[in-house]
């Protein structure tokens, strides 16, 4: 069993975890014991190492739910046809371990629909799948959309996309297109054609940037032909890349793949500067800079504003009396705790144990009742680490406005009232009155 503390730090850690367990397969036990080594210094999974056929059945027999399964081509029992075919008859993506290479090898192994290959030639290659692996593990999250108007390319393309791991959602025209985009608000990867019946794949770009930017959406346009200049009109228009037809598969899940590992990086990024580490809560600058945009526009429009400040009590009692890994635990959960009761408005972190919320379009009334909610939530919460009870309160300042657009003024009534929360006995609710 994993402890709280212990998924606390994998969170802390940024460690990816796989929900399902690698199979390798290799009979050099050494080296499958190495591959193991290095993908589980990568990332967090269950790997289960076969070293013939007959293992591997027995494992899959048991187990039909393999992420991916990492085969030598040439086992005691087995070659590469009846492993690949095993394998495929299962319905587990492959990764083909292979000692030897030739074009001929290659048509075989990839007619059989396996991910990738890879020749087991130098510690490149071992990095080669440690990095693979990841990219399958984190596909798992990822929505793609294929637009082309040829159903034979749209299934082609969800045929291979899949077998990486990504689930995919097709559209056979821009309009279509724009409509999956707004039904499904977490697609993250987009592959265009150009001509299509109603607009083309550049026009379809361009208006989808107007709403999505690059750390949301990577956009792969694929162009007719060389010689044209489809290509630079995709990428001046907004598109991360471009593919050429005819497809060449191996081509297409490489530009993909190095496409969402940079969509990653700009995400890790946006992430680190505007979310706090341990809560995942907005952090203090993400807060103030939203936070200012969400009361103007409130204000403009004439909705109602509550903005609240709150703050745990007595939180140093808890780091004292239990250690400071606990205390972040709580906060934690503190802060789970908040986030699931203002899902649909803006809550951060201002730093410490102190905690903020902007609501908008909510009447005062609701706004305070919702607030008295959080605080008897807190109270009745036992915040429980490795058998150990721990009871906290919280103290609110708040404060409504329906015209007042500076929400540092906002903030500076709140935190007023949440002073005299605190001198008034904790664990209660202080509205300005003004
Ligand atoms: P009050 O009811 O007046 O708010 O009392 P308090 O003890 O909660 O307030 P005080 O400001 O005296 O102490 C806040 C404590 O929060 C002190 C600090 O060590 C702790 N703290 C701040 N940030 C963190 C953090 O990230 N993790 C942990 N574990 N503790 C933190
Ligand atoms: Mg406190
Ligand atoms: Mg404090």
């Amino acid at each position: 069993m994993t402890s709280i503390r212990q998924k606390n730090r994998r969170q802390q850690t940024g460690m990816i975890c796989a929900e399902k367990p690698i199979l390798i397969i290799e009979d050099q036990k050494s080296l499958g014991i190495m591959l193991q080594g290095m993908i589980s210094e990568r990332w967090s999974c269950d790997i289960h190492l076969a070293s013939t056929l007959e293992e591997a059945t027995k494992l899959l027999n048991e187990n039909n739910q393999y992420l991916v399964a990492l085969s030598d081509l040439n086992l005691p029992d087995a070659q590469y046809d009846k492993i690949l075919d095993t394998l495929k008859a299962f319905k587990i993506p492959t990764v083909a371990l292979t000692g030897e290479f030739g074009a001929e090898l290659r048509e075989k192994i990839l007619s059989k629909g396996v991910v990738d290959y890879v020749l087991k030639d130098s510690i490149n290659a071992y990095s080669y799948v440690v990095d693979l692996i990841g990219r399958l593990i984190k596909n798992k999250a990822i929505k793609t959309l294929v637009v082309d108007d040829s159903k034979p390319i749209r299934l082609m393309l969800k045929e291979l996309l899949e077998l990486n791991g990504l689930e995919v959602i097709t559209a056979e025209n821009c309009n279509d297109a724009i409509k999956q985009l707004k039904k499904h608000t977490d697609i993250k990867l987009m592959l265009t054609d150009y001509n299509m019946p109603d607009k083309n794949g550049v026009e379809l770009t361009v208006a989808v940037r107007k709403k999505l930017g690059k750390e949301k959406l990577a956009i792969i346009g694929i162009s007719e032909a060389h010689g044209t200049n489809t290509t630079a009109s995709f990428l001046k228009n907004g598109a991360n890349d471009f593919i050429h037809k005819p497809l060449n598969f191996e081509e297409v899940i490489t530009r993909v793949n190095q496409n969402l590992d940079m969509l990653g990086l700009l995400e890790e990024n946006y992430k680190a500067a505007n979310y706090d580490f341990l809560t995942q809560l907005y952090n203090r600058r993400a807060f103030f800079r939203i936070g200012q945009e969400t009361v103007e526009a409130a204000s403009a429009k004439g909705k109602p504003i509550t903005v609240a400040m709150l703050d745990i009590d007595f939180f140093k009692k808890v780091n004292d009396t239990y250690g400071h890994d606990v205390g972040d635990i709580v906060l934690s959960q503190f802060s789970q705790i908040l986030a699931k009761h203002f899902h649909d408005q803006l809550t951060a972190r201002l730093g410490g144990e102190e905690f903020a919320i902007v609501m908008t379009g909510i009447p005062s009334s609701l706004a305070e009742k919702r607030l008295e909610r959080l605080r008897s939530a807190v109270e009745e919460t036992v915040f429980d680490e490795d058998g150990t009870s721990i009871h906290v309160t919280s103290s609110f300042g708040v404060v409504n406005s329906q015209d007042n657009n500076d929400l540092d003024e906002l903030l500076l009534i709140a935190d007023r009232q949440l002073y005299t929360a605190k001198e008034s006995g904790r664990n209660c609710i202080i509205i300005d009155q003004a």
